[in-house]
């Protein structure tokens, strides 16, 4: 399973519809200081369910919607849809037969955001599911920032454990078992 694409449109400085396509399984972005590299990787984490505005750094949801420039107007909506290519059936269970999985998320001003699956309108957690125990999502070690190597180096034993768990495939069981209990 790998990323084949991200369609973004309204979301940070990408205002008109925008496809990044990855064709191979090594993509390098390149571009002067502030053309928007980061906020590509921004919009990867944001339609994984991302729900901290300071981790895609804004103050409030609604900072991922662009807001203007000194040609363009503001727009009242953001939209970033990101499609994975299945054909391995690498995502298995009831994904398994699905060449593509395409994830989209969208949000207007009040700072409503909807998650859609292949199409359909689905929860946030049926988005964060497909990722528990693959090591890719909104937090993901598959994401490495700036300053995430000294991060891990400094973790508290417990953040640790959690990379950890998450790295060998249990912490989706962890999640099922916290859900039972609390029932
Ligand atoms: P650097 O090389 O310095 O890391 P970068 O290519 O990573 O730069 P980004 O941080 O991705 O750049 O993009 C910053 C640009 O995005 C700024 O010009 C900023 O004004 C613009 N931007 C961020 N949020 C919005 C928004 N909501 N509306 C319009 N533009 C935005
Ligand atoms: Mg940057």
């Amino acid at each position: 399973m790998r990323l084949s694409k991200l369609k973004l449109s309204g979301f940070k400085s990408f205002v008109d519809p925008t496809t990044v396509h990855f064709p191979s399984e090594l993509t390098g972005v390149v571009g002067p200081n502030g053309c928007g590299k980061s906020n590509v990787i921004d919009a990867v984490r944001w339609v994984m369910g991302e729900s901290s505005a300071k981790h895609l750094r804004g103050d409030s949801m609604a900072d991922v919607i662009f807001n203007g420039s000194t040609a363009r107007k503001p727009v009242a909506q953001a939209s970033v849809e990101l499609v994975f290519d299945n054909a391995d059936g690498a995502l298995g269970g009831q994904y398994a037969n699905y060449n593509e999985i395409s994830l989209r998320r969208q949000v207007t001003r009040d700072g409503q955001s909807a998650y859609f699956l292949n199409g359909t309108r689905c929860r946030r957690r049926d988005i964060t599911d497909i990722f528990l125990g693959t090591g890719l999502g909104p937090r993901s070690y598959s994401i490495i920032e700036q300053g995430t190597i000294s991060r891990l180096i400094e973790a508290k034993p417990e953040d640790l454990r959690n990379f950890l768990e998450e790295a060998a495939g249990i912490s989706k069981y962890k999640e099922r078992r916290r859900e039972t209990e609390n029932r």
